[in-house]
């Protein structure tokens, strides 16, 4: 039996006009052949591939991983050159049995807003329609009913923050395995009821979508269900199917899938109230963070990192200096700044003025003289199991920055807030801080839980900003809760 598998994942924020390109992907996660077995033992789905399918007397035939931290539109260069890659790997591959894939969900490129779809059913068009193929996916995947066509099998990681990535790898590895020895015949159903979950709605430990969850994973137990997925969806991706879905697998010979969906569907569209953001503004959330003993760690949904925004919107820090709130510590994507503060070196006062600058970005750059405290080349590796699963990171130029209000960590790289590491290998201990801004929703709770005494998720402006109403949409469609249907 032999296996072949390939991830190129990106999620797309339209919203961001810096396009994603090849450099991307180069900084992130650009592997070929062979060079994949390094994620073997790693968290990511593709190590769970590599580790499920392992001792089964499978030959693994690793293709392509690429994998770009959550940006603007893909350009449709690098769409090309990436898919180039994977089929030029499938020219030299003996033949395969079944294919292992791991998009993202809602990649959009310049030339495709089904970015996902195109790239599937170019594999499913090339290796044929009785091959099995099984894609593993991040549930906040703007699902499309080509990205199901084109599969045998979609499974969605269960959790948020995302720490299930390499169960679900390894999940998806042992069907694929019965299904090309026949024990299974894959059948798989979506459904799509007209709701958006917004981002604040969307951690998996409370509230509706922990609910959701449950009531899956107790159909999933049912003889005859292979698995069971709710899919979040991705706000921020201007597409024709925004939105949440679900998605059952069933052995075919056993049951039908269509009906389960549908019922799984109807759960979600029954909870939708519960599943509308609440919202806490700027100044109530640093003024109850400044109240809170120990360290609070704000989460600045506008300016989400990880969900494709610049990452150097500096209002938060204005507010917090504004009302004297500090010692506040965040990191802040500012190449030009961190190459000033680098130059200047350890010890340097200098007069700099931090972020507010990328193209699209709320708010202004943050002026005065801050002293230099540490510098490094940053990169750093995480061992632990994060939202992401990704081990090694190179955020660029890294350099530590204070004054009496703020210690800033001033990185090049598009690097979310997945790691801790990204702050604390500068020789920063962050719970030395009453306030903690990390810039995304629930993926950095993984990183920073062991730091923060208390979470407040912040109703920042942005191209990540929680209420969806914020944003003019062209493609989505319509009608949907919360935006037309209530
Ligand atoms: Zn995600």
């Amino acid at each position: 039996m032999r296996i072949g598998i390939a991830s190129i994942a990106l999620e797309a924020n339209t919203f961001n006009p810096i396009p994603t390109v090849l450099e991307s992907f180069q900084s992130g996660m650009l592997l070929c052949g062979d060079e994949i077995w390094q994620l073997r033992d790693s968290h990511h789905e593709l190590g769970g591939f590599l580790s499920g399918l392992s001792g089964q007397g499978v030959d693994i035939v690793p293709l392509l991983a690429a994998g770009a931290a959550p940006g603007g539109i893909l350009s449709a260069s690098t769409f090309s050159e990436l898919r180039s890659r994977l089929h030029a790997q499938l020219d030299q591959s003996p033949p395969l049995d079944a294919m292992l894939l791991a998009p993202h969900g809602a990649m959009v490129s310049e030339d495709a807003l089904d970015a996902d779809g195109l790239w599937l059913q170019e594999i499913r068009d090339r290796m044929g329609a009785s091959m099995p193929i099984i894609a593993t996916i991040d549930p906040h995947a703007n699902l499309s009913p080509l990205m199901v066509s084109a599969t045998d099998a979609i499974i969605s990681y269960k959790t948020n923050p995302h720490m299930d990535q390499r169960q679900r790898g390894i999940e998806a590895a042992k069907l694929i395995t019965r299904a090309v020895k026949g024990e299974v015949k894959l059948s798989q159903a979506a459904c799509f009821p007209p709701i958006a979950i917004e981002i604040e709605r969307q951690f998996s430990s409370e509230g509706a979508y922990a609910e959701l969850l449950a009531h899956a994973q107790h159909m999933q137990e049912t003889p005859g269900v292979l698995s069971s997925s709710i899919v979040l969806g991705f706000p921020y991706a201007d597409v024709p199917e925004l939105g949440s879905s679900t998605i059952v697998v069933t052995d075919g010979n056993v049951l039908s899938a269509q009906p389960l969906a549908n019922s799984l569907g109807e759960a979600l569209w029954q909870r939708r109230h519960n599943l509308k953001s609440r919202l806490l503004s700027m100044t109530d959330a640093v003024q109850q963070a400044h109240e809170f003993p120990g360290t609070t760690c704000l989460l600045d949904m506008g300016d989400n990192v990880g969900g494709g925004s610049p990452g150097d919107c500096t209002i938060l820090f204005e507010i917090i200096q504004q009302q004297h709130a500090g010692p506040a510590l965040g990191v802040i994507i500012d190449p030009a700044s961190a190459e000033q503060a680098k130059s200047a070196g350890v010890g340097a006062i200098l007069n700099l003025q931090i972020g507010g600058k990328l193209p699209g970005t709320v708010g202004k750059p943050i002026e005065g003289k801050f002293e230099v405290m540490a510098v490094s080349d940053g990169r750093f590796t995480e061992e632990e199991p994060r939202h992401g699963g990704q081990q090694s990171f190179n955020q660029g130029t890294s350099v530590v920055v204070q004054n009496e209000e703020l210690t800033l960590v001033l990185i090049t790289n598009r690097v979310p807030p997945f790691s801790l590491r990204q702050i604390t290998h500068l020789g920063v201990d962050p719970s030395k801080y009453g306030i903690i801004i990390a810039k995304g929703v629930h993926a950095p709770v993984a990183a920073y839980a062991s730091i923060s005494d208390h979470f407040i998720r912040v109703n920042t402006p942005g191209m990540t900003a929680a209420d969806m109403s914020k944003f003019v949409y062209i493609h989505r469609r319509h009608p949907l809760f919360p935006l037309e249907l209530f």
